[in-house]
């Protein structure tokens, strides 16, 4: 069902590094244009496991500048599902014109539907979806950020056989848990898998110990910034600096922290000589304009 339109390859990063540390990013960017990186993995299942059952809706939950929202709106385009779109904020509905988020997926045929944080927080009550089913027919629901067992699954074809014989280490930004569950779960115990939340708070282990029994992975919270799609000029001017010296776009709220945390672990002598090192490009390009 859901075709890629490159394939993903590790780039070994020319970057100055010390002590025979080898850094490779695996572009999983490239997978799609709109639905990409760990968004495409995560959907995947999802969108067979709807067509299995029947479903023509697919309804999911997100905010305004949501990666998964425009994956979901463009792969219910590409796939012939119709899209509902619950949005975080119900101020938004007057006007959302300049949120090429919200515009792109709407132009897929999304429907945008807004509602207060308050309801929003709401998104996991049986109550409030059986609203939302008599509101909008039956559909088949995908989380915020769109991790499920499905999504975990997709997430394990990230790493080939051959990541899992090189490479000592594997490095994930983290926003739900979903990406590096699907990691931990497919990586060989001899590989350490390293998350890097891109939000504040320590709720975000128990939410990846949801999907694995496995212990060789650790979260690396330095790095978040002060919290989700909080950033500073430091990173900043280390996005534009990684941009220059590799040609590689990155984002400030997952990438672009993963990156920069790296670096700086690198650079404080965190990782063993000669370590391998895979970073998971994760996309997330398309709401980059509208962050820096
Ligand atoms: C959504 C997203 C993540 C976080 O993935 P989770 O599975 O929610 O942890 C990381 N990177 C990018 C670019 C994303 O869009």
């Amino acid at each position: 069902m859901l075709k890629s339109q490159a394939a993903s390859f590790n780039q070994q990063l020319n970057l100055s590094l010390p002590d025979g540390i080898e850094l490779h990013l695996k572009r999983e960017d490239l997978l799609h244009p709109v639905i990409s990186g760990n968004k495409f993995r995560k959907l995947k299942y999802n969108l067979l496991a709807a067509h299995e059952q029947g479903h023509t809706i697919i309804l999911t939950f997100g905010g305004a500048y949501s990666n998964h929202i425009a994956a979901v709106a463009a792969a219910g385009h590409e796939y012939g599902f119709q899209t509902i779109g619950i949005i975080r904020g119900e101020e938004l509905a007057s006007g959302y014109t300049n949120n090429k988020t919200l515009v792109t997926a709407a132009a897929q045929g999304m429907h945008l539907h807004f509602i207060s944080r308050s309801d929003y927080r709401q998104k996991q009550d049986i109550d409030f979806l059986e609203q939302l089913q008599q509101q909008f027919g039956s559909f088949y629901l995908i989380p915020e950020g769109g991790t499920n067992s499905q999504a975990v699954l997709g997430c394990t074809e990230i790493l080939t056989p051959q990541d899992k014989q090189h490479f000592d280490f594997i490095c994930c930004a983290v926003g739900t848990g979903g990406t590096i569950a699907g990691l931990i779960e497919s990586s060989n115990p001899n590989q350490e898998v390293l998350g890097f939340p891109a939000l504040k708070g320590d709720f975000l282990v128990s939410e990846v110990q949801q999907w694995t029994t496995k212990k060789n992975w650790k979260l690396i919270s330095d790095y978040h910034f002060g919290g989700y799609a909080k950033v500073s000029d430091e990173l900043l001017q280390f996005i534009a600096q990684f941009e220059r010296q590799t040609q590689v776009s990155i984002e400030p709220i997952y990438t672009g922290k993963l990156l920069f945390g790296l670096q700086d672990l690198i650079n404080k002598n965190y990782f063993p000589a000669n370590s391998r090192i895979l970073a998971i490009h994760t996309g997330g390009l398309q709401g980059k304009q509208s962050l820096m």
